[in-house]
């Protein structure tokens, strides 16, 4: 787990930021479920899986239930979606932070964040068209430009059983030549064994069966129009017929987004896909779905690999210097920012050489100095620290006007006391 500090913090923010403004532009609202949730919905979601069975952080609460830190989103989204069954079809985007007990390295975290979407009740492919666009459009709109999308389809339920037995089968006549690792996936989850990393398993894995031979018509119709329909809005994509996904819970159509910047071992930004029984499994009725999830830890390693997405610069109006007694640092920054403009000062006094130092760092576009000779005349120097301008010397009260022209961005008024009634909770 690690700690993010400014200027990190504030890209990551960006990061989170853009993505929210682009799912709530495509009408996805947000959705923000608890960081625990009861173990029971991970185990009904994937129980054979190494996040559920391995990573999770699990304990026994004070009242004796068992609750697990979130290692992923979807099933609490979906959890709650069978808790308060909203109208359908319901789109939600997320942001928020997962735990995995992972074995910690770059890109591998034990903690990391992730930003997704997720939409209930609607069976058609060109909604898995709108979505996966909508993630490669953002990894393209952050300007990401080595991403590469990955699709399979895993066949609907019955696909997916026949499918994953013809791989058991083939993996068992074979087992002699899998490592220890595989053969244990084998026993817990054939279909993972496909995922294997190691040279001498990929040699075994590239005999495997296809999944497109065990597809039924409707799933191979689905799947038919999905890679029409991002061709038609332009999704560059790749099939991959041995993507298999983490979790149990994926059918049909399957995907991932890697960043070839990155190490091959950690560079998947992200992934998702159909989720159709899993609202079943988890106490509702039969409603289809589909989401993605982007690790935004990785996602900024991949911005760094490709030079992209820097952290933003210092956003800051004015930096108070007053080599007086601090009064009018304390009571203009208290005026500016309630003007809107953004002030920052130094406490501790210092010269004015110093102090200029320290407002020069800062960033701030303009200074504004207060000496022993304003003070005495209720005047301010204002001094432009970017662009052109003449520093001037001007009354305390003209002060705003006299920084408006000088701002990089118009004042953005103070927030005023909300007056009139929220709609939705008056009757
Ligand atoms: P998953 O739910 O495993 O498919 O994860 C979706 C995305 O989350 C991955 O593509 C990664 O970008 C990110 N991710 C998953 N696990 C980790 C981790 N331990 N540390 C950092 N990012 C992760």
């Amino acid at each position: 787990m690690h700690d993010v500090l400014p200027p990190d913090s504030a890209r990551r923010r960006e990061l989170v930021q853009h993505f929210a403004a682009m799912a709530a532009a495509a009408g996805y609202g947000e959705v923000v479920p608890p960081l625990l949730e009861d173990l029971g919905v991970f185990l009904r979601v994937g129980e054979s899986t190494d996040v559920v069975t391995k990573e999770m952080y699990d304990f026994v609460d004070k009242d004796g239930s068992r609750i697990a830190l979130r290692p992923e989103i979807t099933a609490g989204v979906v959890r709650s979606f069978v808790q308060h069954r909203p109208a359908l079809p319901w789109k939600v985007w997320y942001a928020g932070t997962n735990f995995r007990h992972e074995r910690a390295q770059k890109g591998r975290y034990r903690m990391f964040d992730q930003v997704g979407v997720e939409v209930l009740g609607v069976d058609d492919p060109d909604l898995d068209v709108e979505v996966i666009a909508l993630a490669a459009r953002f990894f393209e709109s952050i300007g990401l430009r080595q991403v590469e999308l990955l699709v399979n389809s895993l066949g609907d339920h019955d696909d997916r059983a026949r499918y994953t037995e013809a791989v058991r089968v083939y993996f068992e006549s074979r087992r002699g030549e899998l490592s220890e690792a595989a053969q244990g996936t084998l026993d817990r989850n054939p279909l993972r064994v496909l995922d294997a990393k190691r040279p001498s398993d990929q040699q075994v894995v590239q005999d495997a069966p296809r999944i497109a031979e065990y597809l039924s018509e409707a799933s191979a119709a689905h799947y038919g129009r999905v890679r029409e329909g991002l061709d038609a809005v332009g999704v560059a994509h790749t099939e991959s017929p041995l993507l298999v996904r983490g979790l149990d819970y994926y059918r049909r159509t399957t995907f991932e987004f890697a960043a070839t910047a990155l190490d091959a071992a950690q560079n998947a930004v992200g992934g998702g896909g159909r989720y159709d029984g899993l609202a079943e499994d988890l106490g509702g009725p039969p409603t289809d779905g589909i989401g993605f999830a982007l690790g935004v830890d990785r996602i900024l390693l991949a911005c760094d690999a490709e030079g992209v997405f820097p952290a933003p610069g210092p956003e800051l109006d004015v930096f108070v210097v007053d080599v007086v007694d601090g009064t009018a640092a304390r009571d203009l920054t208290h005026e500016l920012r309630g003007a809107g403009i953004s002030a920052d000062r130094r406490f501790g006094g210092g010269s004015m050489k110093s102090q200029m130092k320290t407002a020069d760092r800062s960033g701030a576009a303009v200074a504004v100095l207060v000496g022993e000779d304003e003070a005495a005349a209720g005047e301010v120097t204002v001094r432009p620290l970017q662009g052109q301008g003449e520093q001037r010397r001007v009354p305390r009260d003209a002060l705003l006007s006299a920084l408006r022209p000088l701002l990089l961005a118009p004042p953005t008024p103070a927030p005023a006391p909300r007056t009139t009634p929220n709609p939705r909770t008056t009757t």
